[in-house]
């Protein structure tokens, strides 16, 4: 049978948070019996924006994770309702069920992605419900995903093979796997908030002025001193080797620049990581 599964590009998330207004205005003060109560109007993140900033001044990048729930196909928060408070539909969704999970505030700390916000009004444990009720009347799409303007956000409604060969032609992952869940949330581009970079500029002096090295080619290679990537500056004289580990230690690039001697600089990566200004 077909699933749902939604599909996060960090790259194009530009933090407008129209998913999370339109989650809001989808659910405040909507009840949709069997599928979610109202949500209040404060305190709750159905779809909880993550900003993270990498690098050194001037070398700087920023990216955005939207976290929804998971709707994990091993979902913990299953096991930790008691009468069968939280299911798993046929297509995937994960239904927290407003009447009888009241008063199971304990659900809460099952999730691992933070994703279940507690009522206190209400006395109910709450969660994005991917939109079900929509779905079920026929909507293609969800609110968020309607609402985003720049493509970040995108669901699909496919056989598990299928999503097998989308997450393969398309490099997807899922957030934080060491939680062992099995998420139908995929991003695309996660290393924009999970891994690190090495980056730098690279100047010569003319006549005793400064003047990027454009298309200088700078090849990294690792502790084993195994190449592990190769790339040209641009025509600010800037590089960036991205998609590297956090605390993998020691890297050596080199710098070849036509009519210059071959430079090479020794960096220890802990986080992401600006060089400055190399003058050859
Ligand atoms: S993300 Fe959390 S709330 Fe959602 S299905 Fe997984 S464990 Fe349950
Ligand atoms: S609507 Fe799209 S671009 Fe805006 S914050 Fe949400 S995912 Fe990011």
């Amino acid at each position: 049978m077909k699933k749902w599964y939604l599909i996060i590009d960090i790259e194009k998330c530009g933090n407008c948070n129209n998913c999370f207004l339109s989650c809001k205005d989808e659910h405040v003060d909507n009840d949709w019996p069997g599928y979610s109560a109202p949500q209040p109007n404060r305190g709750q993140k159905w779809i909880n924006i993550h900003g993270k900033e990498r690098g050194q001044y001037p070398f700087i990048d920023v990216a955005y994770l939207p976290v929804p729930c998971m709707h994990c196909a091993n979902a913990p928060c299953i096991k930790a309702a008691k009468d069968g408070a939280i299911y798993k539909r046929p297509d995937g969704i994960i239904i927290i069920d407003p009447v009888k999970a009241k008063g199971q505030k304990n659900v809460i700390n099952a999730c691992p992605y933070g994703a279940i916000w507690w009522n206190e009004e209400l006395g109910v444990p709450q969660k994005c419900a991917f939109c079900a009720h929509l779905l079920d009347d026929g909507w293609m799409k969800t609110r968020c995903v309607e609402s985003c303007p720049t493509g970040a956000l995108s669901v699909h409604c496919v056989e598990d093979a299928e999503m097998q060969e989308i997450i393969k032609a398309e490099k997807l992952e899922v957030y934080q796997p060491e939680h062992k869940t099995s998420p139908r949330v995929y991003y695309k581009n996660l290393h924009r908030f999970t891994r690190c970079f090495i980056g730098g500029s690279v100047a010569v002096r003319v006549d005793g002025k400064d003047e990027c090295a454009e298309g200088a080619t700078v090849t990294i290679f690792n502790a084993a001193n195994k190449k592990v990537s190769q790339c040209v500056t641009d025509n600010y004289g800037d590089f960036k080797f991205d998609n590297l580990e956090e605390n993998s230690g020691k890297y050596t690039f080199q710098i070849a620049y036509a009519g210059y001697d071959t430079k090479t600089i020794e960096v220890n990566l802990k986080k992401s990581l600006y060089a400055g200004t190399i003058y050859l």
